[in-house]
């Protein structure tokens, strides 16, 4: 029986992958010899491989290769390794969104202004770990796993004067709710001041997957297994309560998942390229037509 397929609007990649990716090809297509991505350039295998047949191969320890063009990916890199890597004298091609390195900058300012820099994000994620470094000793992340922050979630005591930002995917609702609680307490401060680093692109992604995954009865969310913000996209649709899969390809997806659902909704995270997106939207074609 023929399915209704509803594509998220803005699903696949954002700007700044986008612009990383090119960065990549275009690089690949120049230098032949010993160019690498620090780490994958994006959480997706299969883009990481066809880099990797055009010569442009992920590391992760810099000291193991002879590296003449190295490659920063998107979510940019604490300062020490950028240092680091300085210091070998290769070519460093810096694909760190401007989005991430405007919240990198916000942070140095604000350190260096004497203000205590509040990230609100997930610690453990390189982004953060990258924004954390320009912050300044004094810095501090307010984070919970998988992004969840309780209502009970305690908030590290701190200075007089401090400056906010947040992790640029951070769910808007989930920033502002820590935010309000600090603003609660403005009794306790001197200053406080708030910069939006929230990319747009994520809130708005997140916004249009909610819209879809209210009215279908089936999600398919496209992106690495790895790749935080299509996790987050699954996670918001499993919350709304429809039945999703979180799929890498169009290989993984099983025709009995198709037997009930008359309308079915795709979303893909910021890393999913398009080619991918159609091969699924193809197979769910093949499978319900
Ligand atoms: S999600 Fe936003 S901040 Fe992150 S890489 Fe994409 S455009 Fe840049």
């Amino acid at each position: 029986m023929k399915k209704n397929i509803v594509l998220v609007e803005g699903a696949g990649f954002c700007f700044g992958v986008k612009r990383a990716i090119d960065i990549a090809f275009d690089v690949a297509q120049k230098h032949k010899d010993n160019v690498f991505t620090l780490g994958p350039i994006i959480h997706n295998p299969q883009v990481v491989e066809k880099l990797k047949d055009l010569g442009v191969h992920p590391i992760d320890d810099i000291s193991q290769e002879k590296i003449k063009t190295l490659i920063i990916r998107a979510h940019g890199i604490p300062k020490e390794k950028f240092n680091e890597i300085k210091k070998l004298g290769c070519e460093i091609i810096d694909a760190t969104c401007p989005f991430v390195k405007k919240a990198q900058n916000l942070a140095e300012k604000l350190a260096s202004e004497g203000y205590q820099v509040l990230i609100i994000g997930d610690k453990k994620h390189p982004e953060v770990k990258g924004i954390l470094s320009y912050a300044g000793e004094k810095a501090v992340v307010i984070e919970k796993e998988n992004n969840q922050f309780d209502k009970d979630e305690k908030i590290p005591s701190l200075d007089k004067k401090i400056g906010i930002i947040q992790q640029t995917t951070q769910p808007l609702h989930k920033a502002k709710e820590i935010m309000n609680r600090i603003i609660n307490s403005l009794s306790e401060f001197e200053e406080i001041r708030i910069f939006n680093t929230l990319c747009n692109f994520t809130s708005k992604r997140l916004e249009e997957t909610k819209k879809v995954a209210k009215e279908v009865e089936l999600m398919l969310v496209v992106g690495g297994k790895n790749s935080a913000n299509t996790t987050q996209l699954a996670n918001l649709c499993k919350e709304i309560g429809v039945k999703t899969y979180h799929i890498e390809d169009a290989q993984e997806i099983k025709i009995e998942w198709f037997s009930s659902a008359k309308k079915i909704g795709v979303t893909a995270g910021a890393s999913t390229p398009q080619w991918i997106i159609d091969e699924v939207i193809d197979r769910i074609k093949k499978f319900t037509n």
